[in-house]
């Protein structure tokens, strides 16, 4: 991705609902640049922004002013067709509520997204196989999503948004559902990927998932007020936020 520079970037970036005495300013004027490889945790109050900023960087939202660039390639103003493909092809989300496919099990929900990008059935499976031993759910295959505990949808949850190999992972208030013990689980599970070059933004109002992160900006009202690199080992290791000299 060097070549591009930031595989993600928005340049001015806002998303207004309604208008006059009724406007919302969900994200207003956002610049911002993800490097690959960066794990970056987006913090603020309920309802400064967080998830639309979230949905303006993969494409499940158009942004009302600004450009979102994906990999050197605008992606604001693609096509719905394209857009789709690249959400399907480019982008992995991870949802507070999972959002598994109840009547599917827990390999054939990451399966889904490799069939849906037009690889085999023989791919697919190898790919979910490969993956849920990742998240350490082998055993977990054949479940479907209500006999699994919440930490354990939302690994499969992870595992599914990585079937394609996303440029970028987009985890919205990942652990919002989940106990402590099943969000240190995630955590681990982000560090690993991340430590395998995977490209992630973790939007949380939870400081002890922001300070895994390798950088954190903060939100109010729409706007980025805060961006602040961590180290985030040192910070796991002390249990404290650890800001470095610019
Ligand atoms: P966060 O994820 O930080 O809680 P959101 O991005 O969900 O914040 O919302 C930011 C602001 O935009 C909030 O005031 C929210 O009510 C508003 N908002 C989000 N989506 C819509 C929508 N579809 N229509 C109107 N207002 C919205
Ligand atoms: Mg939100």
């Amino acid at each position: 991705m060097n070549r591009y520079g930031d595989v993600l970037r928005v340049r001015g970036v806002s998303k207004h609902h309604g208008q006059g005495e009724y406007l919302v300013r969900a994200v207003d004027g956002v610049d911002l640049g993800l490097p690959a490889g960066q794990m970056l945790a987006v913090t603020g109050p309920s309802g400064c922004g967080k998830s639309t900023l979230l949905h303006l960087l993969g494409g499940l939202e158009r942004p009302t002013d600004g450009e979102v660039w994906l990999a050197g390639e605008r992606i604001d103003s693609l096509s719905e067709r394209a857009l789709a493909r690249l959400r399907r092809r480019s982008v992995g989300f991870v949802f507070q509520a999972f959002h598994l496919v109840d009547e599917l099990s827990a390999a054939e929900n990451v399966e889904l997204p490799v069939l849906l990008a037009g690889r085999s059935p023989r791919v697919a499976r190898r790919r979910a196989a490969a993956l849920l031993e990742q998240v350490g759910l082998a055993d977990r295959a054949r479940h479907l999503p209500w006999e699994l505990s919440g930490g354990q949808r939302q690994r499969v949850a992870i595992a599914r948004a990585m079937a394609n190999e996303p440029l970028v992972l987009l985890a919205d208030e990942p652990t919002g559902n989940l106990d402590s013990a099943a969000t240190n689980d995630v955590l681990r599970l982000f560090s690993d990927l991340r430590a395998a070059g995977q490209t992630l933004v973790i939007a949380t109002h939870d400081e002890r998932v922001a300070v895994t992160a390798d950088r954190l900006v903060s939100m109010r009202d729409g706007m980025l007020v805060d961006d602040t690199p961590l180290m985030a080992g040192a910070a796991g290791r002390l249990g404290g936020l650890i800001r470095l000299e610019d």
